[in-house]
């Protein structure tokens, strides 16, 4: 069966200019698509060539597919919830939580930003729905995914740097401004909404 890799809900120059299209070429042509070619080449053959993606992810921590698993599926859950969309904010029941939880939506974008900026190395910062604890902004380092956690990944941003470093060179800051303009607040509302049961 092995997994199919997913092309993007847009075109490829559609986030321009805050993500350009070599940009896209390159994380969704090139990495991306690699880590599932090689996600591919190490279940060939056995019957793990049967199992999805995500149960793939939940079941493999600590095995030898693992990190490219969860990284195709990290990359798919990224590029899914981007969009040129104007600087559009989250609403509704989404809105509210982060209201609630962050005092204000800027308040969010700060924290979000701020701890995007300070992971260090590679890794991705999470919006999460935690069981106890409600939204939550984490960090993960290299592969790892909230996916095999008890918390519902609702938004992530990639922080390696091949995420941003034909735009911004070395200026994590400037790819985080850029990003939070791009985020889809209606999927990720769709996530949230979904997680919330
Ligand atoms: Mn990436």
């Amino acid at each position: 069966m092995a997994v199919t890799p997913k092309d993007l809900p847009y075109a490829h120059d559609a986030l321009a200019p805050h993500i350009s299209r070599e940009t896209l070429e390159y994380h969704h042509g090139k990495h991306y698509t690699g880590y599932v070619t090689k996600l591919n080449d190490a279940i060939k053959g056995s019957d793990l060539d049967q199992k999805d993606l995500v149960t793939l992810v939940r079941e493999g921590e600590g095995k030898p597919y693992f990190n490219n698993a969860a990284q195709a599926w990290n990359h798919e859950f990224y590029f899914d919830a981007l969009a040129d969309n104007g600087g559009a904010k989250p609403a509704g029941d989404l809105g509210k939580a982060i209201d609630d939880k962050f005092g204000s939506f800027d308040k969010f974008v700060e924290q979000f930003s701020g701890q995007a900026a300070t992971l260090f190395g590679s890794g991705w910062t999470w919006l999460v729905l935690d069981p106890k604890s409600g939204l939550e902004i984490v960090n993960t380092a290299n592969a790892a995914t909230p996916l095999t956690t008890a918390a519902a990944p609702l938004l992530t941003c990639d922080v390696w740097e091949h995420a941003y470093y034909i735009d911004y060179r070395n200026l994590r800051p400037k790819y985080l401004e850029a990003y939070m303009k791009l985020v889809n607040w209606d999927v990720v509302g769709d996530r949230y909404g979904a997680a919330k049961g």
